[in-house]
């Protein structure tokens, strides 16, 4: 027997039919032997339909009541579920983040949680029950109702996953696994049996939408085992879905690259002519950092003659921002020019296996040389190296470094 904690996404909810066939699913873990804690997210729609109805009513709605509004789309699920559940014989008992005690700092809309008092859930699951939590939401010291951030039902479930020590965090979603690839553009993607959490944070930081990536870093931290599958497909029929899980666990030979992940939103700033002495970084980034704006990337060229270049990417939405600020500091800092292209992206190879081969990055730059694209700025991690192209070529080039690492084959 194996305590599963099980969530399901939105779509996964979205109508009377789905929860009932959520709780088929439910039931059939239970009838085999688990206890089941779930945890839901609202019906698909539902939190952008409240978001939007509380700025009808106040254009920038205050944060606390806002969270009073948003998790009640969790609060509608969780009955639907228990409903459902009792329906086919299971017995069942809902809970809201409140009820269970899911204990979170007082930051409205972006809580973190900060304890789980999981007495309430175990007695439940030992009296034979399956728990449903609403996903999402929390509750303050003072007993305000908190929302953790979009996306956030899949911390939530990794977060009781921890405090109760759970075998395994199972997301259901609607796709079946992680991809080597994104399939919409590599049609010959395979699904991973397993993958690093290492290499699920650096995917999910670079646009891979499967997970929240709060709930990655949870779950590395806290020693969490999940795993994604989907929730459409066939009771009886579901594929194993991709387990994240730690290096050690794996017992296959992992192959050395598991993935190409690829950001759109990305934008290149550069400053032309700075003089090359101490603190110019600082002069430059520092304004950037104090508006809050992510900076990823940073590439200052070897000077010459006293002077330097110096460029930067930063999330697209930020780029007209990010450009009045340089405006501003140009004269101050004695750039000569400030240029920029939003027109870029960054494809990525990510592999636990690049620690210990060489010659990844030579492979993926001939690669990329071989179909004529340049490469703009590179950066590297001890697991993934990471490249700026044209936004033009940017499916060219996932498509050929697939390829090029074999990811369309099954390893041996
Ligand atoms: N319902 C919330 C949202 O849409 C939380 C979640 O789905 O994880 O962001
Ligand atoms: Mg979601």
């Amino acid at each position: 027997m194996a305590l599963i904690v099980q969530k399901y996404g939105g779509t996964s909810v979205g109508s009377p039919e789905r929860i009932k066939n959520v709780a088929k699913r439910v039931s059939s873990w239970q009838a085999k032997g688990h206890q089941v804690v779930v945890v839901v997210s609202a019906m698909s729609g539902e939190t952008n339909r409240l978001i939007a109805l509380a700025k009808e009513v106040q254009a920038h709605p205050d944060s606390r009541e806002l969270d009073v509004i948003a998790s009640t789309g969790e609060q509608v699920t969780i009955g639907l579920l228990s409903m459902a559940l009792m329906e086919i014989g299971v017995k069942a008992r809902s809970y809201t983040g409140g009820q269970v005690r899911i204990l979170t700092d007082s930051a409205f809309t972006k809580a973190r949680i900060v304890g789980i008092d999981e007495g309430n859930i175990k007695h439940d699951l030992d009296n034979g029950s399956v728990v449903v939590v609403a996903g999402f939401q929390g509750v303050d010291a003072a007993g305000n109702i908190t929302t953790l951030g979009r996306g956030g039902s899949d911390t939530s479930a990794v977060a009781i996953a921890a405090a109760l020590k759970a075998d395994e965090c199972q997301i259901y979603t609607d796709v079946d696994g992680v991809y080597t690839t994104d399939p919409r553009i590599v049609p010959e993607a395979r699904r991973l049996e397993t993958v690093t959490f290492e290499e699920m944070l650096e995917m999910a930081s670079l646009g891979s939408k499967v997970l929240q990536i709060r709930s990655v870093e949870f779950a590395g931290k806290y020693k969490v085992k999940l795993r994604v599958l989907s929730s459409l497909e066939e009771l009886g029929q579901e594929g194993p879905g991709t387990l994240i899980t730690f290096e050690e666990d794996i017992k296959m030979e992992q192959p050395i690259i598991s993935g190409i992940a690829f950001n759109r939103d990305e934008a290149k700033l550069t400053v032309l002519g700075v003089p090359d002495r101490p603190g110019i970084a600082y002069q430059i980034l520092g304004p950037v950092a104090e508006s809050n704006i992510d900076v990823d990337m940073i590439i200052q060229n070897v000077g010459h003659d006293g002077s330097t270049d110096f460029s930067f990417t930063v999330p697209r939405g930020e780029y007209a921002k990010a450009t009045a600020i340089l405006a501003q500091v140009k004269g101050h800092i004695g750039a000569r020019e400030i240029t920029g292209d939003n027109k870029i992206a960054k494809v990525s190879v990510v592999g636990v296996g690049m620690r210990s081969h060489v010659g990844i990055a030579s492979k993926m730059f001939r690669t990329l040389a071989e179909e004529g694209i340049n490469i703009q700025m590179i950066s590297t991690s001890e697991i993934k190296i990471s490249v700026v192209i044209d936004e033009k070529y940017l499916e060219l080039a996932v498509r050929v470094l697939h390829k090029a690492f074999e990811l369309d084959q099954v390893p041996a």
